[in-house]
């Protein structure tokens, strides 16, 4: 180690790297050769070089931008949905320094960082009151303790949800401290069901089945019609409505799904939904509703342990604003490309096509289908335009490697023997950097 550290080769790396790290990673290496029972290399310039390289891996950002050419619109894997600008705007503007999170100016003493959404959120969905925290699982566990700690919730059988990587809807509700009264049969629940377990309950709950759909000999109860069942027995209807609808999409050809406004205008007490899903927005989980049952959700101890963070507040504030400006599709990405034509993307598809051929690439454009994702609309198929790309000599498998491994990686679809690129979840200021990957991969 005295001998390395002294010699000319590491004296370069230490010249601009503190001793400490140099020291830390030298002892990571021969720690490893140790273990790997390899002949030591005696030459000073290779540990040099091996110290430079791991310290610029160590280096490196692990949470990087990529390019999302899946067609997949809310990828969980890819952070949902990707902000406006005005968001970004209000993060950096706002969020990033000192602001009145806490603070209430007109009046010189302390306000609640929870006032800040709230009034955006009870125009936008008809709601009493509103509390945002961090996201929608947190969401649900909130209103789960603060309303049926203790005691039990009933749900159907057919909304036994699993979201995702460890979300399951049953867990959390044990979770939050609650019981979990099963009602109903996978494929069917009845009115009567839940009637017969009424006096069992503290709550009723309804869970979007958010990412699949079932059909066939099929039944539910809808909140329209659960909502004066749990009344008539002074219960709460908790509706987890999942990825958090604020304006319908039916306009587009999406099928019908409740918003916020009508699964509360249905009767739901409380509905709870997720920030970066359809909405748009951050991550945050959005609980509005009934003011006494808000109130109750914001002094509980738990809500400090679940709570939003200022960026997400910022972003989240002027995410919402868009749609007050009845700007939503135009300014909230993850809207745009839902909406975005065939037209439109063919049109986009084309003209990075004609400059892969320039570049002597093979690269044609063929019908194909977007998903939307994030646990909404299962099953529905946008109808999209893809490039599909082939190089000589190079498998579709190595291609998508060697895309998905340069930087920014530009993660795309293999289909068949040719790497598909669906440009409708490409933003348009991306696609130098998505030609310039393509032409240069490998
Ligand atoms: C996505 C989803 C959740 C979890 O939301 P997060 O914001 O990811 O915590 C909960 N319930 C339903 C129905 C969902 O679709």
């Amino acid at each position: 180690m005295e001998r390395l550290l002294a010699s000319q080769a590491l004296a370069d790396v230490l010249a601009h790297e503190p001793r400490a790290r140099v020291v830390e990673m030298l002892r990571i290496i021969q720690a490893e050769q140790r273990a790997a029972k390899t002949p030591a290399p005696q030459d000073a310039g290779w540990y040099a070089a091996e110290v430079a390289a791991r310290l610029e891996r160590a280096d490196t950002p692990s949470l990087i931008p990529v390019i999302n050419a899946t067609g997949v619109v809310l990828h969980t894997n890819l952070g949902r949905a990707p902000l406006a600008a005005c968001a970004i705007d209000a993060i950096m503007r706002v969020a990033a320094g000192y602001s009145n999170l806490e603070y209430d100016v007109a009046a010189g003493k302390r306000g609640s960082r929870y006032d800040h959404c709230a009034t955006l959120l009870t125009s936008l969905t008809g709601a009493e009151a509103a509390l945002v925290v961090n996201n929608n699982a947190a969401a649900l566990v909130l209103v789960l303790n603060t309303i049926a700690q203790g005691a039990g919730v009933l749900l159907s059988r057919g909304e036994l949800v699993e979201i995702g990587d460890s979300f399951r809807v049953a867990e959390i509700v044990e979770r939050s401290g609650a019981s979990l009264i099963e009602v109903g049969a996978t494929n069917r629940t009845h009115r009567t069901d839940y009637e017969e377990r009424l006096g069992a309950a503290r709550a009723i709950l309804k869970v979007h089945p958010s990412n699949y759909r079932t059909s066939g000999f099929v039944s539910e109860v809808s909140a329209e019609e659960l909502a004066p069942l749990a009344h008539s027995a002074g219960l709460p209807l908790i509706y987890d409505l999942g990825s958090g609808l604020i304006e319908s999409l039916e306009d587009l050809g999406l099928p019908h799904e409740p918003t916020a406004r009508t699964a509360l205008a249905d009767g739901a007490d409380v509905v709870t939904m997720s920030g970066d899903k359809l909405l748009g927005g951050p991550q945050a989980g959005i609980i509005v509703g009934r003011a006494d049952l808000i109130e109750r959700m914001r002094r509980n101890p738990l809500c400090r342990a679940l709570r939003v963070d200022k960026l997400t507040i910022a972003a989240l504030e002027a995410t919402l604003q868009c749609y007050v400006r009845g700007t939503a599709r135009r300014e909230l990405p993850a809207l745009r490309m839902i909406a975005a034509t065939l037209a439109e993307i063919e049109q986009r598809a084309r003209s990075v096509s004609e400059q892969l051929l320039a570049a002597g690439l093979a690269a044609d454009v063929d019908a194909g289908a977007s998903a939307i994702g994030g646990g909404a609309y299962p099953g529905v198929e946008l109808p999209t335009a893809l490039i599909a790309v082939q190089r000589a000599g190079t498998s579709a498998r190595q291609l998508e490697e060697q895309l998905r491994s340069g930087t920014p990686p530009l993660l795309a679809r293999i289909a068949g023997e040719r790497v598909v690129l669906d440009l409708r979840t490409v933003l348009p200021e991306h696609e130098p950097a998505l030609i310039d990957r393509i032409v240069n991969a490998g």
